[in-house]
């Protein structure tokens, strides 16, 4: 059975002359609007080369994406309830603590906080709950080939064509254009969630602007008519909302906002956007960018537990670092991280807030009778849990022995995960294989977790890379899409729950993981079908 795919916005491929005078033009335009990031190889602060894109924008069911808008306050708040649940944590990362170092070292600055009492009970949650669209329907593949009572099907169009070109299926002419349909079930390419990110979620500034040059771009195709179809997107503007109204909440006069970063930005655009906004927004509001390394070295705390760097209290701390290992190069980085845990600044994510985020809290959140006890039972809880997939432990226990047997029986049809964040940490196919073989029985384990592999349906697009020939080849890709959510507030209120926006990501169909600051990946818009 051959890749679901899904139709492009308009017809392609364009021809030669034109697709190289439209992708300068968006290149352009990319440039003087930041979509943009500093070069890996050739690291200076004096430019910025194009961020990887999509030249035009992918299509997504629109059923699907005003399922994952307004499932994000509900994932929202079972994130907030979870990161407060002390009990579920500490038993959901027991095991994995063992032979996580990163994860035990988050884990005991979360005690050593709890020991000596919270000092700030609001948290910040700034979350992008990252979704695919799997493209096979739930039943066998014999079921559907045979029709069976159990799918029920549904006309889509796949390519709207001048007529006279291949067949696909049963057609449509309207005088000079031709639409090509084919069955489908109806329960395929719905949303599965990927992961949930509570630190560091990024890109909610760059594709604020994208769909800007998407419609230009298409309007320069003579297609403006289809701009209706791409959904607005006010992630920055929402994302910075969620900072503001933390900041107010701290009330303290004269104090400042840090943002905490590595120690080389490569993806600038998207951290300085957050900055220009909210200045904007606020011109009382300062904003300092501080590694890790320097709030060790320039920050303090004073008597009324304030963190204090320069002599102004700082009233948010807003990590777009320290959610990887190497960010922690030694014991100063995570001194720097308890203090600002300790002190009255409200944390973005608070330490709760990110071990929240541990992919082995996903996997259990999907375990029977999990969500329940945090949502209750009702069509909500189902809705929830209809977006997860297949996720299995891999304890040293009954149901982890017989997850490690189903993988290495067939391991295409998985992703091993261990409890890392940033991209490129996964294993698939023959590497979950080998893994599982090396790790069968041994306590390293318990760090993975096995997660069924989503089939996205294929899309059709160019994508434009820094220094890559142009015009580059219509290749098979397939997206990921994220939505973003803020949360505010204590473990017994919520102070503001909402959606605020979404960034779609796009890669080559065959690449394991399409990370656009890791260079795999590229930013798209959605064009809602
Ligand atoms: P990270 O926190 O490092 O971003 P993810 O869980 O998002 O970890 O995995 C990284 C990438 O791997 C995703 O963006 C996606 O491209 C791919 N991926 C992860 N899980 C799956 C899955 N179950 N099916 C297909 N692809 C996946
Ligand atoms: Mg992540
Ligand atoms: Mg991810």
């Amino acid at each position: 059975m051959s890749q679901a795919r899904l139709p492009p916005c308009i017809p392609l491929p364009l021809e030669h002359k034109l697709l190289v005078t439209v992708i300068e033009k968006a290149k352009d335009w990319a440039l003087m609007h930041g979509v943009g990031m500093r070069d890996k190889k050739h690291f200076t602060k004096d430019s910025i080369q194009i961020a990887p894109f999509v030249l035009l924008p992918s299509p997504f069911p629109s059923t699907e994406f005003n399922k994952a808008v307004e499932l994000q306050p509900v994932l929202n708040e079972l994130m907030h309830k979870v990161a407060h649940d002390v009990e579920f944590l500490e038993h959901t990362l027991q095991n994995a603590l063992q032979v996580d170092e990163f994860t035990a070292n988050l884990y005991d600055i979360w005690i050593k906080v709890r020991e000596e009492g919270i000092t700030q009970p609001i948290t910040l949650g700034m979350l992008r709950s990252d979704i695919m669209l799997e493209s096979r329907c739930p039943h066998t593949v014999n079921q559907c080939a045979k029709h069976t009572p159990y799918c029920s099907w549904k006309q889509v169009e796949i390519n709207s064509i001048a007529s006279g070109f291949g067949h696909l299926g049963p057609s449509i002419s309207l005088g000079l254009f031709r639409s090509d349909y084919l069955m489908q079930c109806t329960e395929a390419n719905t949303i599965k969630q990927v992961e949930f990110n509570t630190i560091a979620s990024s890109f909610g500034a760059i594709t604020s602007n994208l769909p800007a040059m998407s419609r230009y771009i298409l309007r320069q195709l003579g297609h403006g008519d289809l701009i209706k179809k791409m959904p607005q997107n006010g992630a920055l503007s929402g994302l910075c909302s969620g900072i503001i109204e933390a900041y107010d909440l701290f009330g303290v006069a004269n104090a400042i906002i840090i943002f905490v970063v590595e120690e080389v930005s490569y993806n600038i655009c998207d951290q300085r956007f957050h900055e220009f906004e909210i200045s904007e927004k606020r011109p009382d509001i300062m904003i300092h960018r501080k590694t890790l390394n320097e709030l060790y070295e320039e920050t303090t705390v004073n008597d009324k537990k304030q963190l204090i760097l320069e002599g102004r209290p700082v009233a948010v701390v807003y990590y777009r670092s320290g959610y990887e290992p190497s960010q922690y190069p030694s014991s100063r980085e995570w001194d720097a991280r308890l203090r600002v845990e300790r002190s009255s600044a409200i944390k973005c994510p608070s330490i709760q807030y990110q071990l929240a985020g541990t992919k082995k809290v996903q996997q259990t959140l999907a375990s029977p009778g999990v969500l329940e006890k945090f949502m209750g039972t009702g069509a909500t809880t189902n809705s929830v849990r209809d977006i997860f997939t297949g996720l299995y432990s891999l304890d040293f226990d009954e149901s982890g022995e017989r997850a490690v047997d189903m993988a290495l029986a067939d391991a295409e049809r998985f992703v091993l995960k261990p409890q890392r964040e940033g991209g490129g940490n996964n294993l698939y196919g023959p590497d979950v294989r080998e893994a599982l073989l090396r790790m069968r029985h041994s306590r390293e384990r318990a760090a993975y977790i096995l997660m069924e592999r989503i089939l996205p349906p294929l899309v059709s697009g160019y994508v434009v890379r820094p220094g890559a020939p142009v015009p580059p080849p219509l290749s098979d890709l397939v997206s990921e899409l994220g939505i973003f959510g803020v949360i505010i507030g204590t473990k017994e209120k919520i102070f503001s729950n909402r959606q605020v926006g979404h960034m779609l990501r796009t890669k080559l169909a065959d690449a394991n993981e399409g990370g656009v600051a890791a260079g795999l990946g590229a930013l798209d818009s959605p064009f809602l079908l």
